[in-house]
């Protein structure tokens, strides 16, 4: 029977490692670390999310700065803001939340925040480095990061193990994959033109499955003691919830509960940790500007 990967009680636990680094922080320096979090728009999730992420800044200690723009803002209005918040020494880490208004290119908007400052690590120079051996970017993205995490807390191994990622998208399949490679994994992805992915899946040590398809993967898919991380946050119809849908992840959960040797659970599995990351980027970014501090890979 698989262990069941606790991400809550794991994202509980950094947030308090977290929160005692912060304190640490302003009690021996006088400064706290500053997360600018700008929205764009009234997008009903984009809202959920950033104020997800203003409330964790706030329960750790670190200073939120809240930068909400109208919809209609210009692309060189929003790149002005992304300036400012770069020139200013209380704001550490800057997230613009995409997705952006149609007329505004993401990419550009992106590459003018500052290298020190990328906490949520798309800056095409920190993603470049991802793919470079022997290069180090200076924030890894939230949630790929979030899933390494998971593994490494877990005590699954990853050196010489073959990993098989679902999807292959910029902020997920992507950047895990690149994090798998370079933590020595022999990685094979998965994604919308695979031919016979089963076949592919069913020899994976490690599992990511960020497909965004409800129960994809079946028990049958996964190799007897896998280490299964669930990215995969899917909205189903359930009429017997109040709501009138629950979430499930990529995998068959209860399938995967009795094959796998580890899995992670939807919700609670790898949600809880991207919120995280960020705020571990955000206090990694602090402690570079105000101690000097030089963070390796
Ligand atoms: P996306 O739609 O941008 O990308 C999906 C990827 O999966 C694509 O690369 C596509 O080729 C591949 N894919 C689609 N159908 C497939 C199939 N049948 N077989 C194999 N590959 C297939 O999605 P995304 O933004 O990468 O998100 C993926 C999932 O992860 C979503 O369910 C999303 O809600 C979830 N997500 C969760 C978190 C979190 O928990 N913190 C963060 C980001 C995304």
């Amino acid at each position: 029977k698989a262990t069941i990967i606790d991400g809550k009680a794991i994202a509980e636990t950094i947030r308090s490692e977290i929160a005692d680094e912060v304190r640490h922080l302003s009690q021996k320096h006088g400064k706290v670390p500053g997360l600018a979090v700008v929205i764009v728009g009234s997008r009903k999730d984009s809202q959920s999310y950033v104020s997800m992420k203003r409330k964790a800044c706030t329960e750790v200690g670190i200073k939120s700065f809240d930068i909400d723009l109208p919809e209609q803002v210009s692309q060189s209005e929003l790149i002005g803001k992304v300036h400012e918040l770069n020139t200013n020494p209380d704001v550490h880490g800057i997230l613009v939340q995409l997705p952006l208004p149609k007329h505004i290119n993401e990419e550009k908007v992106l590459s003018e925040i500052s290298l020190e400052k990328d906490v949520d690590g798309f800056h095409p120079l920190n993603i470049g480095k991802l793919a470079m051996k022997g290069r180090d970017p200076l924030f890894l993205p939230c949630t790929p990061k979030g899933c390494l995490e998971l593994l490494s807390r877990s005590g699954v191994t990853i050196k010489g193990k073959k990993a098989v990622v679902v999807g292959r998208s910029n902020i997920v399949g992507l950047p895990v994959s690149l994090l798998l490679l370079k933590a020595d994994a022999t990685v094979t992805i998965v994604h919308s033109h695979t031919y016979d992915p089963e076949s592919i899946i069913l020899e994976a040590d490690i599992i990511i499955a960020a497909a965004g398809q409800p129960m994809m993967i079946k028990g049958s898919w996964i190799k007897p003691g896998a280490a299964v991380i669930d990215v995969g946050t899917n909205a189903i119809d359930d009429p017997s919830r109040k709501s009138g849908y629950r979430l499930v992840g990529d995998v068959d959960f209860k399938e995967a509960c009795k094959v796998a040797g580890w899995v992670t659970p939807v919700p609670g599995g790898v949600g809880p940790m991207t919120v995280e990351m960020l705020l571990k980027n955000t206090l990694d970014a602090a402690k570079r500007a105000i101690v000097g501090f030089r963070k390796s890979l």
